[in-house]
C-alpha cells in the first residue's frame, strides 16, 4: 500500500489523521494474515492417522496447528518441525508405555487446557496415569 508511505511524506497531513491510517494499513494486515490462516486451515492435509479422541475422523495439519475434523482435537504447534507422525508415535508409545504397565484398561485421550495451552493427554480411570502425548 503505497498510500500510507505517500501521506507519511505529506507534511500536510496531521499526526492523528496518520496515526489512524497507519492503524487502519494494520489492522488490514492483520486480517489479511487471519484470513489466509483460517484458509490454510480449510485447507490442511488430511494425514491417515485416526483421531485418538473420538475414533471416527482423521487428524489434519497445518503449519500451526494438528486439529480433526471433529472439532474435539485441536492443538496449536510448539514447534514447526513437529507433524502428524509425531502424534501418531507419541499415541503409539503412550500406549504400549500403558499396556507395559500391566494395565490393562483401554485408556482415553482428551484435550485438555493446562497452562493456557490446548495439549492431548492420555488418560486411564483405572491406573490414574496421565500423560502428555502432544
Ligand atoms: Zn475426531
Ligand atoms: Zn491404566
Amino acid at each position: 500500500m503505497t498510500s500510507v508511505r505517500g501521506c507519511l511524506m505529506a507534511a500536510s497531513v496531521d499526526q492523528a489523521e496518520l496515526q489512524a491510517m497507519i492503524e487502519d494499513f494494520e489492522a488490514s494486515q492483520l486480517s489479511n494474515e487471519r484470513e489466509a490462516a483460517l484458509q490454510a486451515e480449510a485447507d490442511g492435509v488430511a494425514s491417515k492417522l485416526q483421531c485418538p479422541i473420538c475414533n471416527q475422523c482423521v487428524v489434519l495439519q497445518n503449519r500451526h496447528v494438528i486439529f480433526s475434523s471433529c472439532g474435539r482435537l485441536r492443538v496449536p504447534l510448539q514447534h514447526e518441525q513437529l507433524s502428524v507422525q509425531d502424534l501418531s508415535r507419541g499415541l503409539t508409545d503412550a500406549t504400549q508405555e500403558h499396556k507395559a504397565s500391566g494395565c490393562r484398561a483401554v485408556p482415553e485421550f482428551c484435550q485438555e487446557e493446562r497452562f493456557g495451552i490446548p495439549a492431548l493427554y492420555m488418560k486411564c480411570h483405572i491406573c490414574q496415569v496421565v500423560r502428555l502425548i502432544l
